[in-house]
Formats: C-alpha cells, sequence, structure tokens
C-alpha cells in the first residue's frame, strides 16, 4: 500500500539512516587470543578451538554481525550489574588477585588459560567458601532449558568451563552458576559441585589441541557436512570444507 502520509514517510527514511549507520559501526579493535581458552573449550568442535589458538585468519569477509556484537556487549554489562546484585546483597567478589591481574589460570606455557568472572570469598549465608562464580546472560530459550534440565545437561559448554576453573584454580567447592534471563531479569542459581572427570576431559582436549597444532596436525571436524548447525556461523568455514 502506498504512504500518503509525508510524515510517516520521513520517519521510516530516518529510522531506516539511524539503523544503517548502528549497524555500520566498526566492530572493537580485535585482540586474538593467542591460547586455547577456557571457555571454548567446551565448543562442539575442537578443529574450530584450534583454528583460534592457531590465530588463522577469519574467512575473508567474515565478521560478526552487529547483532552479535551486541550481544557480546550484553554479556558484558549483565556480569557487572549481577555481580553488584550479590555485592548488595552482601557477598564478596574477587575479580584481580594481589597483582591487579585478573584472576584465572594459565598453563601448558600459557597455551592453555582462562579468566574467572569472581571468586566469592565470602558472605551473609553459611555456604563453602572460596567458590568460583560464573555469570551468563542468556535469551529466554537457552535460560529455560537449564532451569529444566540442569547445567550440565542443558549446556555442557558452561559446565566444562566452570569444571576447568574449578580445578585449575583450586577451588573446588562448589561454584555458583548464574544466568540472567535477558528477556524476563529472572534469575537461575545453580550450585555445581566439582566434576572432575569432566575438568580432567575438558583439559585432555585443550592438551590435544595444543600438541596437534605444534605437531602440524589438525584436529577432526565435529561433523562430516558443513550444514551442522556449529559450521553456521564458523569464522573458518570456507578455509575448513575448502
Ligand atoms: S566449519 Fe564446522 S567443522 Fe569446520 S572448524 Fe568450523 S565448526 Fe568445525
Amino acid at each position: 500500500m502506498i504512504d500518503l502520509n509525508p510524515g510517516s514517510m520521513v520517519r521510516t527514511a530516518d529510522v531506516a539512516a539511524i539503523h544503517a549507520l548502528i549497524d555500520g559501526l566498526p566492530p572493537p579493535a580485535e585482540k586474538r587470543r593467542t591460547y586455547v581458552g577456557a571457555s571454548a573449550i567446551g565448543s562442539p568442535c575442537e578443529r574450530k578451538v584450534q583454528y583460534e589458538f592457531l590465530g588463522t585468519p577469519h574467512d575473508e569477509g567474515w565478521r560478526f554481525s552487529a547483532r552479535t556484537l551486541r550481544i557480546f556487549q550484553r554479556g558484558h554489562l549483565f556480569e557487572s550489574m549481577a555481580a553488584t546484585w550479590l555485592v548488595d546483597a552482601g557477598f564478596h567478589l574477587k575479580q584481580t588477585g594481589r597483582d591487579g591481574k585478573p584472576l584465572g589460570f594459565k598453563v601448558a606455557d600459557g597455551s592453555f588459560a582462562g579468566h574467572v568472572d569472581r571468586v566469592c570469598t565470602g558472605g551473609p549465608l553459611p555456604l563453602e567458601y572460596p567458590f568460583i562464580w560464573e555469570h551468563k546472560a542468556l535469551g529466554a530459550k537457552s535460560w529455560k532449558a537449564i532451569e529444566s534440565r540442569g547445567l550440565a545437561k542443558a549446556k555442557p559448554e558452561y559446565a566444562d568451563q566452570v569444571a576447568v576453573y574449578q580445578a585449575y584454580l583450586g577451588l573446588t567447592a562448589p561454584a555458583l552458576f548464574h544466568a540472567t534471563n535477558a528477556d524476563t531479569m529472572e534469575v537461575l542459581l545453580e550450585f555445581v559441585p566439582f566434576d572432575k572427570a569432566r575438568a580432567q576431559a575438558a583439559s585432555d582436549r585443550a592438551v590435544s589441541i595444543i600438541l596437534d597444532s605444534r605437531a602440524g596436525a589438525m584436529r577432526p571436524r565435529c561433523t562430516e557436512t558443513p550444514d551442522f548447525y556449529a559450521c553456521s556461523d564458523c569464522p573458518f568455514k570456507r578455509r575448513c570444507w575448502s
């Protein structure tokens, strides 16, 4: 239908132009990791983690969509906000060590590393301190999946990340996994007991990726077809399947 209201036509053109300007903002300067990250080791594809570890260039023309970048930013903002809720509730959270550096671990000559969101060192409840605190801001679908099935079944990649932190930081008290539903702002809290076997398996995967990379060998793909869901937004898809 023809829109005969000139004011509305101008508004439509204006919002489209603003939209284009926002989406066209240059992405933040990219700092590629030079290590296998604890947050990545639960990825369904070891080869993808290996490409990242090796600093392999992303496929030509590939870049995170503006929407994906905004989701990353949302994660950082929500993490700070959720940490503030806990502090306001009387819990003591630490993000950095005595040296002022982020709390985390670094092993295998720095080739396997990660930084925790926070460590909770005390609070108003008689809990087993200190413990790891890990936060995720999630859409309703992922949030509900964790609520109904638990972290390990619904999001094993996050459970791997938590187990690795617990193992390498030597903080084996149950970790607090905290997910904020970004649609409804509901909060989900789950204490995650230390799963030594899970931590070991994740650590073994990291070692395999590092050793194969040093030997010039590629880890297997996670699938036999590029139609697999994990490949859809993979920055190495063309290289991987060419
Ligand atoms: S394209 Fe698929 S198989 Fe290849 S690295 Fe990416 S996720 Fe793995």
